[in-house]
Order: C-alpha cells, then structure tokens, then sequence
C-alpha cells in the first residue's frame, strides 16, 4: 500500500464516530459497543476496507472490526463506510501487536489477515502477519473454536506460514495455492488486493488455521 500523509487524517479519525477510540478500555466489553452478543470477527491490515465492509452488509448477524495501522489508509475506509447504512462494523486505527490488550480471551470468532505486508527480509520476519509473535496474540484473543483465514499472492510468504503456523502447534485445516479455481472459493468476497492480483493473473494463496487445543485451559 502507497502511503502518503493526508493533512487532517489524525484528526477525522479521532473525530469519527466509526472509529474507537482508546479501544484498551473496551477490553472484554465489545458487545456493549455493539448493543448484541454476535459474534466478532476481525480483519487485522484491512487497507480502504473493500472485503471487511462486504461481509458486514452480507452478515448482519456478525459483528466485524476492521483494524488499520496507518491513518491515511484508514481515512479512505472512512469516506467509504460514511455512504453505508451498517451498525455491525467499527475500525481501530493501532497496530495489531496490540491486540491482545484490546480484546479478552476468547472474544473474537475469527480473524482475517489479508495480503499482509511480505516483510521478504529475514531481518523483518517478526512483522510478519503469520510470525509466531502474532500468532501467539491471536492465540491469546480467539475463542475455542476460533480459526485464521489468511489470502495472499505472495508464495514466499505463504511457504513461510505453512512453515511458521504449524511450528507454533496452530493446525492447518485446508489451504490452496490457486483459491479461484478451488472450491474454497465459494463465499469467497475479493479485497482490493485480491482484486488486483487476480486480474494480472496471479494465482491468490488461502490457508485456515485453528490455534492450538486448548482443550482444559478454558
Ligand atoms: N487487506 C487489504 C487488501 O487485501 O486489499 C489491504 C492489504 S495492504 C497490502 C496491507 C495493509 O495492512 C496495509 O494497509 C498496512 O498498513 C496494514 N498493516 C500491516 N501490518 C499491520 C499491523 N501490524 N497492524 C495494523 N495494520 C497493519
């Protein structure tokens, strides 16, 4: 993602009603910021938001929080989410290491990391999105029976995680390396990413992935 500071991005997102400020001190309480019990998926690196705001319009029944680090990013979800009628879909604008003082345990059903950043140096593999620094994080937040959903045109970074996930004792319950021609593609919804690589004809890698059992530790 081409980032370019916006003049004014900090402050219409610290004015936005769609965004949450302080989010630390909702720990544990997410349903109280969306009036229902649904359940609460996550899309960690959502960019401009294309996939998280499709699912939430398709899913009313699914409480969806899109996570951005970057504010000018960010602000371009903004102006989209401004022309949607939807109450089911809130942002954080923090890095998503920092999830795990955000969300308890077990409050989040699923988690989608979508063409996450390659950091192809070695010396940057802990910013990786599958690093077992944050899988240990999404470990921490999701619920017993929660999984990762992870889409990428990157086949470094995809032999990587099916390295990493299962070195972390995360189980690996189906992956394709050409989604659109699988029959994991059906339900599938496109990101911008997606969207793009796919149409220069780069076959588009997903994986899903349950964390370790935690069978006795609940
Ligand atoms: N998911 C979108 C898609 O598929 O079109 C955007 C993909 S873009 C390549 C990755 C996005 O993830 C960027 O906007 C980046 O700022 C964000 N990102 C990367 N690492 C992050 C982190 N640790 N916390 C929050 N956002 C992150």
């Amino acid at each position: 993602m081409r980032l370019r500071h916006i003049p004014g991005a900090e402050e219409a997102i610290a004015s936005s009603p769609y965004v949450i400020q302080e989010p630390e001190s909702q720990k544990g309480c997410w349903d109280q910021i969306f009036g229902n019990s649904h359940p609460v998926e996550i899309e960690v690196g959502m960019g401009k938001g294309r996939f998280i705001m499709e699912l939430a319009l398709s899913h009313p029944d699914i409480n969806y929080i899109g996570i951005e680090r970057y504010s000018s990013v960010l602000l371009k979800a903004l102006q989209k989410r401004s022309r949607l009628e939807l109450s089911n879909i809130v942002f954080l604008c923090i890095d998503a290491r920092d999830m795990a003082d955000i969300f308890a345990p077990g409050e989040v059903s699923r988690i989608y990391l979508n063409f996450s950043d390659p950091w192809p140096k070695d010396r940057h593999a802990k910013r990786r999105l599958t690093s077992p620094a944050f899988l240990s994080v999404y470990e921490k937040i999701l619920a017993s029976e929660g999984q990762i959903e992870f889409k990428t045109d990157n086949q470094d970074l995809f032999d990587y995680s099916l390295e990493s996930i299962p070195a972390s004792g995360w189980e690996i319950q189906e992956y394709t390396r050409d989604l659109h021609k699988s029959l994991m593609v059906l339900g599938n919804v496109m990101t911008e990413y997606e969207a793009k690589f796919s149409a220069l004809g780069k076959p588009i890698c997903k994986l899903i992935a349950c964390p370790p059992n935690r069978a006795g530790q609940d």
